[in-house]
């Protein structure tokens, strides 16, 4: 494509600004309203406590069978989205900008003490800007950090849909598109059956909602984790039976470290009695837990994530590099939050965290990191 067929097509059409302000209020209003789970947060500084209500899993099966009609009753073109890519993804860039104007403004403006809305402000704009302002800042009375990880997930899921329509129409489905969008599909739904796990990630209870946050739940999740699907509409490796067995196994290995982990920690954090791998859990300090994936390596749910994300780009062969870019971005990702995260948990734990450190030498990977 040459530079001004690429300019052009990033011109948001006022179809993609209409597909964005439907989803956006489609997950407004069904999100208060949608029956789930309402899980509290961890306690926050002052005391208080968030609730989240965890209905994800609910508001997206709804939102896929509503579009499944639409599509069927011929409202909505299935590919209208792997169509419009590209003018999709600079519309949802320059909303996740002025989201992040208003954000700051109205950070900068509050004169709130409480831990959730007390504003953080160094003086040093492109640092306020970066990493926010608010700890977890509200709009109508939606936890908009729960509400846009939520968007960008449900977005990747959507995105993936219409990817595939665009290769079932064409006729070009293969078995590499086939495996992305099944590990994909697992993962997402994984994600939102689980939702409520998501509630004591470091997002969640650690960083502010700043750009990073806003343009990598919004932007960074749904278009640069579907890389893989859009490369594969136009190009169509070669995957032998043992290679897609492999990749299975990758998924699987992986998905059992990610999910093994964070559950582990989960239920330790709710219940530190709770038996890990059907023993009675390894606790030093009586605050963290030294035993199952967690003592095996100190970020080991990264290792997991890490396989899952190479599952993910695998089907697509090895002839070019970029589908793997969602690995490379993941690996850079998880080793700069992991090294902020042991920096953060050195200060808050102190002699309990050395002591686990020299207990688990492995960060993420044993023997290697
Ligand atoms: P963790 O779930 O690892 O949470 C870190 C926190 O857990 C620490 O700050 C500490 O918090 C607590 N903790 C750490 N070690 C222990 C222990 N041994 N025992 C008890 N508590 C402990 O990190 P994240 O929130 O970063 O990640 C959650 C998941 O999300 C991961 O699987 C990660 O791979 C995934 N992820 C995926 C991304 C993607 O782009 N695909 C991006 C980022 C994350 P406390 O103060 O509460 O004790």
């Amino acid at each position: 494509m040459d530079l001004g067929l690429l300019l052009h097509a990033l011109i948001p059409s006022s179809t993609s600004v209409a597909i964005l302000a439907a989803f956006f209020t489609y997950l407004a209003i069904v999100g208060p309203i949608l029956p789930g789970k309402v899980v509290p947060g961890v306690i926050l500084q002052d005391g208080s406590r968030l609730h989240y209500r965890c209905n994800g899993l609910l508001s997206l099966l709804l939102l896929v069978a509503l579009l499944g009609m639409a599509a069927k009753m011929d409202y909505i073109s299935p590919t209208v989205i792997s169509d419009r890519g590209l003018e999709l993804l600079s519309a949802t860039f320059v909303f996740s900008c002025i989201v992040n104007l208003v954000l700051y403004a109205a950070g900068c403006k509050s004169r709130n003490q409480g831990s959730s809305l007390k504003p953080h402000l160094t003086g040093n704009l492109i640092h306020d800007w970066w990493y926010g302002i608010q700890l977890n800042p509200q709009c109508m009375g939606i936890d908009l950090k729960f509400f846009f990880v939520r968007a960008g997930m449900m977005g990747w899921l959507i995105i993936n849909l219409s990817v595939l329509a665009r290769s079932i129409q064409d006729a070009t489905l293969s078995r590499s598109m086939i495996l992305y969008q099944l590990f994909s599909l697992l993962y997402i739904l994984d994600y939102f059956f689980y939702e409520e796990y998501m509630t004591s990630t470091w997002d969640i209870i650690a960083e502010r909602l700043g750009f990073m946050l806003v343009f990598g739940d919004l932007v960074w999740i749904p278009f640069g984790f579907s890389v893989q699907g859009w490369w594969l509409l136009n190009n169509k490796p070669e995957l032998t039976t043992a290679s897609v067995i492999a990749n299975c196994f990758v998924f699987l290995i992986g998905y059992l470290v990610f999910r093994g982990a964070n559950k582990q920690k989960h239920l330790f954090k709710k219940n530190p009695k709770a038996p890990i791998w059907g023993r009675p859990p390894k606790v030093i300090g009586g605050k963290l837990l030294a035993s199952g994936f967690w003592g095996v390596a100190r970020h080991c749910n990264y290792l997991g994530d890490l396989l899952l994300a190479l599952s993910f780009s695998l089907p697509c062969g090895i002839s070019s590099p970029i589908p793997y870019f969602y690995p490379i971005y993941l690996l850079i990702l998880l080793i700069w939050r992991e090294r902020r995260d042991e920096a953060r948990c050195a200060t808050k734990y102190k002699e309990v965290w050395a002591e686990y450190c020299k207990l688990v030498p492995w960060r993420i990977l044993p023997y290697f990191y």
